[in-house]
């Protein structure tokens, strides 16, 4: 049930995402969701090519999830993590030590990917307390989006994160330029100019580069080469700075390996987990670390990690979490994200000649359009709403990420809605 009444409340005294209170855009009610389809209020179903933000990578309401909740619920749904532990926490870290790389061995669970980031930052900071020197810059690179809070933001891009609000408050930090040499582009060395002398100018006051993998996400949807990240962790090593790879949105298989850094085969020092954790369930992140870096946080003044949010640690979330990495390893993702970056690929690169499309691009179960000018937000929602889809594209971004599970007729509405919404000029603005 969705009255008229919830609608106008809705409006009325609810935030939601990035939008005004004063003149809202429209809001669908979603009542269900099952495997990779929404039920709106009105009962009509449209395929998900959302993933809701890259979480719910297995689909929605699903059994093993659902019954990982339940028999958690059975037990006791939280219980504080402070002098406290539980085997749901110990079991989510147990796999996710064995799931990243080796040297990655100490856990900081926390409740979301913007409080995973916070996490990584503090802890690099306090790395450095640890080595008696107070290092409190970060170079990282423009286009990226590491999360709302304000340490994030400080590090997301400065335009796209309107840092002009926040001058004189926000801290700081250095941006290299954005790579430009795309994913499958022939590698040119000259892409790592900016970030190099960045990091020769600033490496005595940097505590860590902090980065997104391979896939710079919210901040642009762009893919880079594998070759500009080898160089990153090169420049690390040379000038002895730690690397925080925020693999929140590209972690558990999406960009076709398991973590993004993988497509470099490097391992950072500091890595951030979040939105598939839980299988798109819960709010619920993970930051992970070295010994030597948490050895060495352990020497700084404070003599331990100055963070314990409330619900650190939650066992419900733990648990789901816990199901979704068991699913992940089972391995039936990597068919699947195959699958569905061919089928991207067969049905998105033929867009590319669309008048309307400035480029079009691929890798693993990330597929994006760029057009020429940007969407009408409110007029394209409602157009693929009426195509029976759920794709939300941002600026001149649409882009999809849809649940590993999705069926190729499902992928192919997504596909097909996408084309139709390109040859509809009243969706774009002039
Ligand atoms: C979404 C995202 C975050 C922030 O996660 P929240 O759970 O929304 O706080 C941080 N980094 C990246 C790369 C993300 O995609």
């Amino acid at each position: 049930m969705f009255t008229q009444d919830d609608r106008a409340f809705d409006r009325q005294h609810i935030w939601h995402p990035y939008t005004s209170l004063h003149e809202p855009l429209p809001c669908y009610p979603v009542v269900a969701a099952e495997k990779c389809q929404l039920e709106l209020a009105d009962g009509r179903r449209l395929v998900d090519g959302m993933s809701s933000w890259w979480a719910a990578i297995h689909g929605y309401n699903h059994p093993r999830l659902n019954q990982a909740l339940q028999q958690q619920m059975a037990q006791m749904s939280h219980v504080m993590f402070g002098g406290i532990t539980h085997p749901a926490a110990v079991q989510l870290c147990r796999q996710l030590v064995s799931m990243t790389p080796e040297a990655l061995e100490c856990v900081f669970l926390a409740d979301s990917g913007s409080v995973a980031v916070e996490v990584s930052m503090k802890m690099a900071m306090q790395y450095w307390l640890g080595r008696g020197e107070r290092r409190q810059q970060f170079l990282t690179l423009q286009r990226g989006y590491h999360g709302d809070t304000f340490a994030a933001m400080s590090v997301c891009d400065p335009d796209n994160s309107m840092h002009s609000l926040w001058r004189g408050f926000l801290p700081p930090h250095h941006f290299a330029a954005a790579p430009q040499c795309a994913f499958d582009d022939a590698w040119d060395e000259r892409d790592i100019d900016d970030f190099a002398r960045l990091i020769a100018q600033h490496h005595t006051q940097i505590a860590a580069v902090i980065l997104e993998p391979i896939v710079q996400g919210a901040g642009g949807m762009r893919f880079y080469h594998p070759r500009y990240l080898q160089r990153v962790r090169e420049y690390c090593d040379r000038y002895g700075l730690l690397l925080i790879a925020d693999e929140i949105a590209t972690g558990f298989g999406r960009s076709g390996k398991l973590f993004a850094c993988e497509h470099a085969q490097i391992v950072p020092d500091i890595l951030c987990l979040g939105k598939a954790l839980t299988g798109g369930t819960m709010t619920l992140s993970a930051t992970l670390t070295t010994r030597e870096v948490a050895d060495t946080i352990g020497r700084s003044e404070a003599g331990c990690f100055m963070h314990g949010p409330t619900f650190m640690g939650n066992p419900l979330a733990c648990a789901v979490a816990s199901a979704s990495l068991a699913l992940v390893q089972e391995g039936a993702w990597q068919r699947q994200v195959a699958g569905i970056e061919q089928q991207l690929r067969d049905q998105l690169l033929a867009l590319r000649s669309h008048p309307q499309v400035a480029d079009v691009r691929v890798l693993g179960a990330i597929g994006v359009v760029e057009s020429r000018t940007p969407v009408n937000m409110a007029a394209i929602q409602r157009f693929f709403v009426d195509q029976g889809v759920w794709i939300r594209p941002f600026g001149r971004l649409i882009y999809l990420m849809p649940p590993y599970i999705i069926t190729a007729d499902e992928l192919a509405q997504l596909t097909t809605a996408i084309g139709r919404a390109l040859d509809n000029p009243a969706l774009f603005n002039a």
